[in-house]
């Protein structure tokens, strides 16, 4: 299923917020299917506690996990997974798993994705680049079902920066920058409050990891929206 889980789990907490406000919440059945091997695990293996973060979270807000999901079908009204069982629903949101556009299956693997080396350089074309969610990256672990790894915007903005600084090194003949190890950061929204989650690097074993749910979360995760939304209307799209 979706490569980039975070927004699954925004979705899932915000709804949930949103049916309590308006006291209807418990006329609202809400499952969380996944292809994740446990909740929390986002892709990389998990985050800090992400694991028993999530569970608690789920088992207080009473939203249903279906774990290690993948689905066969989408039916008028009901979900068919490839385990045969059948789940009706009324209003669903799936993220399908993400691949390649047709222009690069050529040159990526099997599912359109560009295998690249540190600097982001395609590890047989060299001069062609690619960064974000085109690269190919290889999972921490096999999973019962696939779970791609996400490439976040913060991971893209990283990436692009090197592989910039490697294609001008390239121009005046310089040697290329050795890339930093990629971490993540993300602001998670839940509905009434956030969640930070941070690993660094991306895949274990890591230095540092952390999940930490806290109402300055939440207000980081608006502050840093208005200001996005400002910088690129005003043609600012290069600060930080
Ligand atoms: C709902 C959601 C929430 C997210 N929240 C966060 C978050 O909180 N923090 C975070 O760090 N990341 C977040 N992400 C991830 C982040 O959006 C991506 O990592 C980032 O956008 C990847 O950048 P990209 O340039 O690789 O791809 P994109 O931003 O998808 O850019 C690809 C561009 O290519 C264009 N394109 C596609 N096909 C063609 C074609 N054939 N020809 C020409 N152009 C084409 C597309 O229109 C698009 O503009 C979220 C993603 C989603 C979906």
């Amino acid at each position: 299923m979706v490569s980039c889980f975070g927004p699954s789990y925004e979705l899932a907490f915000e709804m949930d917020a949103e049916l309590r406000r308006r006291k209807m919440r418990h006329k609202v059945p809400i499952i969380y299917l996944t292809s994740e091997p446990y909740l929390g695990h986002m892709g990389v293996g998990g985050l800090g506690k992400s694991k028993t973060f999530m569970e608690n979270e789920f088992a207080e807000k009473d939203i249903k996990p279906l774990v290690s999901q993948a689905i066969q079908e989408v039916a008028p009204g009901e979900i068919r997974l490839k385990d045969g069982n059948k789940i009706p629903f009324k209003l669903a949101m799936i993220a399908p798993p993400f691949k390649g556009v047709p222009a690069v299956l050529s040159i990526g693997n099997p599912r359109g994705f560009i295998p690249v080396d540190k600097n982001y350089r395609h590890t047989k074309h060299k001069n062609i680049f690619a960064i974000g969610v085109a690269i190919a990256i290889a999972p921490p672990e096999v999973t019962p079902v696939p779970t791609g790894v996400p490439k976040t915007g913060f991971m893209t903005v990283k990436m692009a920066k090197t592989a910039a600084a490697t294609i001008a090194s390239d121009v005046i003949g310089k040697t290329p920058p050795i890339a930093d190890e990629l971490g993540v950061v993300c602001l998670m929204d839940m509905g009434n409050t956030a969640a930070l989650m941070k690993a660094y690097p991306v895949l274990p074993p890591r230095q540092s990891s952390y999940t930490k749910k806290a109402i300055w979360a939440k207000w980081m995760k608006v502050g840093f929206e208005k200001y996005f939304l400002w910088k690129m209307k005003n043609g600012m799209s290069s600060l930080p």
